[in-house]
């Protein structure tokens, strides 16, 4: 089934990364005038970029797990050397997760989050916000950042958190250590530039982290955010007629339900890249507002989000031991899309799911071998 569900999924992906991946759809248009002058000359967008030496200094004699840096190509995402191990707590391998990595609320909270941003579509999603007051999260691209820096501005001061979604969106697994350095720092840079303040917190693109991505992370002083609901926004801004909004909203709003009896709060997964899943977010915010106290990933776990507003100059952290796999509470990628009946949650109880063997792909089997593919793509 994994294979099958990756070859599903090579298909998708081929499509997508054949004809823009999903930020080139940003990029395709102009950039809106901006007086936002940038002291630092950024690289290429989309483009993996180089490292600083100085920024190189920070991983030396820090333990980072030696995992494989993947392969990946025509589509095709990280797969595990040996199906079914996971000796470095992969997330989107086995739904693993370290001890610091942030992927929920406590009961009865949620964090709205959107990534990719920002983009031509994000002023929309801020007005609403503004309207209804709700503060979020945004993970934003590097190369977004510079291109947009007055909406990443107002984002911030309108008082929704910024954190980091990589330079140029690649798989993290697949990039070598310094790779990921540069992703990071590049991003951390272009946020604090314009905001005064570097992000700690990042988001790895597809959910794609081990314990080698973490712990060089973690040398940097950046932290992970996973989440544990999917909207799957990004498969219906993909296909619309595949997969509906719809089916995006009957999740939601089953989530909505489960309030009362959940044991913990959401940290749904959203995107503000694409016109259709910004009015996606429109139009489900207030089902999840009315069963649960809306506020942003950091406040919600308690955590500051940003490092000193006067430095880029991340300290060294002590070094960072392998991250043992949380036994409690794994999280499983979702593919869920709903069929007859919507899936209820993301959340599997099972710390040996994988993402083929969840309680969404049975939902997947169900719906046919397309929706299965955009699903397994969706986690962006
Ligand atoms: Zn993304």
């Amino acid at each position: 089934m994994y294979q099958k569900l990756f070859i599903l999924a090579t298909i998708a992906l081929s499509a997508v990364n054949a004809h823009p991946g999903s930020h080139a759809v940003a990029n395709a248009a102009a950039a809106p005038a901006t007086t936002f002058k940038f002291s630092e000359t950024f690289p290429e967008a989309g483009i993996i970029p180089t490292a600083k030496p100085e920024w190189l200094e920070l991983i030396k004699n820090v333990e980072i797990a030696d995992a494989p840096v993947y392969k990946v190509g025509n589509g095709l995402g990280p797969q595990p050397e040996v199906p079914g191990q996971d000796p470095y707590c992969d997330w989107t391998f086995t739904g693993c997760l370290a001890k610091d990595d942030l992927y929920k609320c406590p009961k009865g909270q949620w964090a709205l989050t959107y990534d990719d941003g920002p983009s031509e579509f994000s002023p929309k999603l801020y007005d609403y916000l503004d309207k209804v007051d709700v503060k979020v999260t945004f993970f934003m691209v590097g190369g977004q950042v510079v291109k947009f820096p007055d909406y990443t501005l107002r984002a911030f001061k309108a008082g929704h958190e910024l954190a980091m979604h990589t330079w140029s969106h690649n798989y993290m697994t697949s990039l070598t250590n310094e790779q990921i350095v540069a992703e990071l720092k590049w991003n951390e840079l272009a946020i604090k530039e314009v905001t005064g303040f570097a992000p700690r917190y990042f988001r790895p693109p597809y959910g794609d982290i081990d314990d080698r991505v973490r712990n060089v992370a973690a040398a940097l002083g950046f932290v992970p955010v996973i989440w544990n609901f999917d909207t799957n926004d990004w498969a219906h801004a993909s296909e619309p007629k595949a997969y509906p909004q719809s089916w995006v909203k009957s999740n939601v709003t089953q989530w909505a339900k489960d309030a009362p009896s959940a044991s913990e709060g959401g940290v749904s997964l959203q995107h503000d890249l694409y016109a259709a899943t910004v009015d996606i977010a429109i139009d489900i915010l207030p089902i999840l507002d009315k069963a649960y106290d809306l506020v942003p990933v950091g406040v919600c776990n308690n955590v500051e989000m940003y490092k000193d507003g006067n430095s880029t100059t991340a300290q060294p952290s002590a070094p960072v031991s392998s991250s043992a796999p949380v036994a409690s509470a794994s999280v499983s990628p979702s593919v869920s899309a709903p069929s007859t009946s919507p899936s209820t949650t993301s959340i599997v109880n099972d710390n040996t799911v994988t993402p083929e063997s969840g309680a969404g792909m049975a939902g997947v089997s169900s719906i046919g071998l397309g929706i299965a593919a955009l699903a397994a793509v969706a986690l962006l």
